[in-house]
């Protein structure tokens, strides 16, 4: 079947984001692209729109609303116009500035490397930002899931999202091996595959200044700085240093070291200083489980925030409840961690909380705070009245089970 050519028809009401010298001008109306995603997306970004649009309209008595801009991408693009992601909805986001998605799936194989990653790098979008908190009675492993409070800014352009590998026994693992060997007298196996991971001084920086901004904006305590730098001194080592300085040249009057902490101020830091410091990835797994609250805001290059983050949104209760914000200098596209869960597509099944919760995270983002603390507060109230999708309710003594979009009409009447 040829494919269609795709043109979107933008919506007749509402207005455009304006990206200004001072931030975004969001206006009253804001028209927001919105990706359904595939398998469960559907389900989950429509609930989650519902209580998205109640929230708004009812903490600003009627003065704001959403203007909703549908934009294909995924299963159901590919089949309808050929391509996983078509120009025309990476436009829209691109023109719109702020959207909200649902999960896509990720082809394994083939050309198309990922459609997030397509998303992140297309629109620079460098800090997947992860917050992960408890909401109470969500069933967690731990003994005291309230102590989880971060916010993971992970690095997303680079380090081994730069995706630069050559397979075994090609070509270009052969000229590299030689080249190594020759130049370098660095002797790699005839068998091994190859990968590079670049750390660059501008994009760590860059993620580093975003975290210390969101610490100073939201009266953190702190900023650790998660990496390998004990084995991989110029790339994670690098990323630690270039951390610190950013924070000693940048923000010299509300940042303060850890060291400088224990030298100076006997280990209680000074009254309103974000404290920087620095952690190895691996003691970063067991310190947030043995010391959680310890820690507030972490800045991570990208494969330790990848592990990092799931196992964090484990402790207080699993995928199904962890959003996350890919955010650049101004764009931002806002999703659930979780991915499409196929065997649960079009069930109105699964749980709607982390769409909601990412649509939290974008109110916050548009400066619309009140909404988004309406939002979470409903959903939070409605899962202490035990209303839960199944995958809490398998969990949860008591609880009444109810079905996706039943869960986004509970939230709704929680407003
Ligand atoms: P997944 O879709 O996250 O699902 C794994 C399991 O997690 C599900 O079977 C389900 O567990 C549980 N789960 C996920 N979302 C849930 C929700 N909203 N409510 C309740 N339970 C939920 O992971 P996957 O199976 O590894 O990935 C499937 C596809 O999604 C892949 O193509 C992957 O590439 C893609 N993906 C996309 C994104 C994204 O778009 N950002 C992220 C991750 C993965 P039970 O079976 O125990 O009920």
């Amino acid at each position: 079947m040829p494919a269609e050519r795709l043109k979107l028809k933008p919506p007749t009401e509402g207005h455009k984001i304006v990206i200004a010298e001072g931030g975004l001008k969001v206006p009253d109306d804001p028209i927001l692209p919105i990706i359904e995603g595939d398998g469960i997306g559907p389900d989950v970004t429509r609930a989650a729109r519902r209580a998205i649009s109640a929230a708004v309209e009812r903490t600003s008595g009627g003065r704001r609303r959403i203007v909703w801009y549908d934009v294909p991408a995924g299963e159901m693009a590919l089949f309808k116009f050929g391509e996983l992601l078509p120009q025309a909805t990476f436009d829209a986001i691109r023109e719109y500035v702020v959207a909200l998605k649902g999960p896509l799936t990720t082809p394994v194989g083939g050309g198309f490397r990922s459609l997030n990653v397509a998303l992140r790098q297309g629109l620079d979008l460098y800090a997947n930002t992860r917050p992960v908190y408890w909401i109470p009675g969500v069933p967690s492993p731990m003994k005291h899931p309230e102590r989880m409070d971060i916010v993971i800014f992970r690095e997303a352009t680079e380090d081994v999202y730069a995706g630069i590998e050559w397979a075994r026994g090609s070509e270009e693992a052969g000229k590299l091996r030689a080249f190594l060997e020759s130049e370098f007298r660095v002797k790699i196996p005839e068998d091994a595959g190859i990968g590079l991971k670049p750390i660059s001084e501008r994009k760590t920086k860059r993620l580093v200044r975003k975290a210390i901004r969101y610490a100073i904006e939201n009266h953190r305590r702190s900023v650790a700085l998660v990496h390998k730098g004990n084995i991989m001194k110029f790339t994670e080592g690098a990323f630690r240093d270039w951390g610190y300085e950013v924070a000693r040249q940048e923000f010299p009057k509300d940042t303060i070291t850890l060291d400088e902490v224990n030298r100076s101020f006997g280990g209680t830091p000074p009254k309103g200083k974000v404290v920087m410091k620095d952690v190895i990835a691996d003691n970063m797994f067991q310190q947030l489980l043995t010391r959680t609250e310890d820690y507030d805001v972490l800045a991570t290059p990208n494969l330790n925030g990848d592990y990092l983050s799931d196992s964090a949104a484990a402790q207080i209760g699993g995928l199904g409840v962890a959003p996350g914000g890919n955010i650049g200098e101004a764009h931002a596209v806002f999703e659930p961690i979780h991915g499409t869960a196929p065997k649960y597509a079009g069930m109105d099944k699964v749980n709607p909380t982390a769409e909601i919760l990412a649509g939290v995270m974008m109110l916050e983002y548009l400066g619309w705070r009140e909404s988004g603390e309406a939002l979470r507060n409903a959903v939070k109230k409605t899962i202490a009245q035990k209303i839960v999708t199944y995958d809490l309710a398998r969990q949860m003594e008591g609880a009444k089970e109810v079905k996706c979009s039943a869960f986004a009409d509970a939230v709704i009447r929680n407003l």
